[in-house]
C-alpha cells in the first residue's frame, strides 16, 4: 500500500537529487516542523520514494512524497518513539501508526491526530491533497536519515498487521498518560459507544511516573528527551485567583464572566474526565465542552487533562491527554514489567484481533 505524504508547503519548494546506499533519494530544504509549537523549526530532510511538486492556486508549492507504508512506519516509529524503548512497545507503536495510516487511506476521513506538548488528542481536518501530513499533525515523518535500527526492526516484526474489530481497521486513539483509568470515546468526541474504546482500570502508568520520580533509567529510555521535561502529569495542580481566571476565560472564550465564583463539574467520563462544566461568574454562567474545550478554556495554553478535583480555584488533577484508548506511559510500563505487544494492545483495545492487512483489504 502506497501512502502520499504532504511534506511541507512554500513559497518555492527547494530540493535536490541524491543517494543513500545507491537508493535514489531527494532533499528538501527548510523543511519547517512543529508548526505552532515550541520546537517550531526549519530542517534539512532526505527522503525516499517519490517527489511530485504540486502548484497551488496560491502560488505557493507542496511537495508530496509517495512512498510504501512499511517504508513510511520505520520513519514514524524513528520520529516519535525513543529508539531505546523496549522492543514490545515500538511493536505495539508500530501496530498503532500502521493502523491509523490505514485507515487515512481507506476511509478517507478526516481522523488526524494532532499533538503537542499539553495536549494528546485529536482533531478533526483532513488534507485534500494527500493522505496525511508530516507534522505532528498527523504523524511525525522525517525522513530517511534518524531511521533507528530497532524502529526497523519493530515494523519489520509486525509487518502489514494491524488492529481490527469486525474486519475494520480500528480507530487506534492513543494519549500520554490516562491517570489510572482511561476514557470513553463519547467524553471527548461525538456521542457514539466505540466497542473497543471502552474504559479500562489501568495501574501501570502511575507505576510509571514512580519510576520516572527515582530517575529509573528504564522509564526514561522509553521517553524522547522532552517528555522528561515533565514528570508531574500523573499529578498535578494549578491554583488561580478569581482575576486571574477571569481573564484568560475572557481571552480563550471571549465571554466575560466577571468576578469567577464557582467551578461546577456536571458531567464525568468513566474516568473522571470533566466534559460538562458550569462555569459561575459574577455576571454570567455558562456550560462548557466537552474535554478538549474545558482544557482550552481553563488554561492561557492547555490543561494537561479535564480530570480534576476542585477547590475552591485550586485544580488538582491527573493525567495527560483525552484518555481515550492506548495510554502511553501504562504502555511503557508493561512493556518493562514483561508483557508483549499483543498484551498490551488486548490491554487497551479490548475485543480487537491483530490482524494481517491482505485479510481484511476491502
Ligand atoms: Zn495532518
Ligand atoms: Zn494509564
Amino acid at each position: 500500500m502506497n501512502l502520499r505524504i504532504g511534506i511541507v508547503t512554500a513559497p518555492h519548494i527547494r530540493w535536490t537529487d541524491s543517494t543513500q546506499n545507491g537508493i535514489p533519494t531527494f532533499v528538501i530544504h527548510d523543511v519547517r516542523i512543529g508548526i505552532g509549537f515550541h520546537w517550531d523549526r526549519m530542517q534539512t530532510q532526505e527522503f525516499a520514494g517519490q517527489l511530485t511538486i504540486k502548484d497551488n492556486p496560491d502560488g505557493t508549492q507542496t511537495a508530496i512524497n509517495t512512498i510504501d507504508l512499511e517504508d513510511y512506519l520505520t520513519s514514524v516509529i524513528s520520529s516519535e518513539m525513543a529508539a531505546t524503548s523496549p522492543i514490545e512497545l515500538l511493536k505495539a507503536h508500530a501496530i498503532i501508526s500502521r493502523s491509523w495510516a490505514v485507515r487515512a487511506v481507506q476511509t478517507r476521513q478526516q481522523t488526524t491526530r494532532y499533538k503537542n506538548l499539553l495536549a494528546a488528542t485529536f482533531e478533526s481536518g483532513g488534507h485534500k491533497d494527500y493522505d496525511v501530513c508530516a507534522d505532528d499533525h498527523c504523524q511525525r515523518y522525517e525522513g530517511i536519515r534518524s531511521i533507528h535500527p530497532r524502529a526497523v526492526e519493530a515494523v519489520q516484526s509486525t509487518a502489514n498487521h494491524v488492529l481490527t474489530y469486525n474486519n475494520e481497521v480500528c480507530d487506534t486513539r492513543f494519549h500520554k498518560c490516562c491517570g489510572g483509568k482511561t476514557e470513553l470515546f463519547a467524553t471527548c468526541w461525538e456521542d457514539v459507544d466505540i466497542p473497543y474504546l471502552q474504559s479500562v482500570s489501568c495501574p501501570y502508568c502511575q507505576r510509571a511516573v514512580e519510576r520516572l520520580r527515582q530517575s529509573d533509567p528504564a522509564i526514561q529510555q522509553c521517553l524522547m528527551a522532552y517528555d522528561q521535561e515533565h514528570n508531574d502529569f500523573f499529578n498535578w495542580q494549578v491554583t488561580y485567583t478569581p482575576d486571574q481566571l477571569q481573564q484568560i476565560l475572557l481571552e480563550k472564550t471571549g465571554i466575560d464572566f466577571g468576578r469567577i465564583q464557582a467551578l461546577r463539574p456536571i458531567k464525568r467520563g468513566a474516568s473522571g474526565r470533566i466534559y460538562s462544566l458550569e462555569i459561575v461568574g459574577e455576571k454570567t454562567s455558562r456550560i462548557l465542552g466537552k474535554e478538549l474545550t474545558i482544557r482550552r478554556a481553563l488554561s492561557p495554553t492547555c490543561l494537561y487533562s479535564s480530570l480534576f478535583d476542585i477547590d475552591g480555584l485550586t485544580l488538582h488533577g491527573r493525567g495527560w491527554g483525552h484518555g481515550v484508548g492506548l495510554c502511553q506511559l501504562g504502555a511503557a510500563e508493561m512493556a518493562l514489567e514483561g508483557f508483549d505487544a499483543t498484551y498490551i494492545l488486548n490491554y487497551y483495545y479490548p475485543n480487537t484481533q491483530i490482524r494481517d492487512l491482505s485479510e481484511i483489504t476491502r
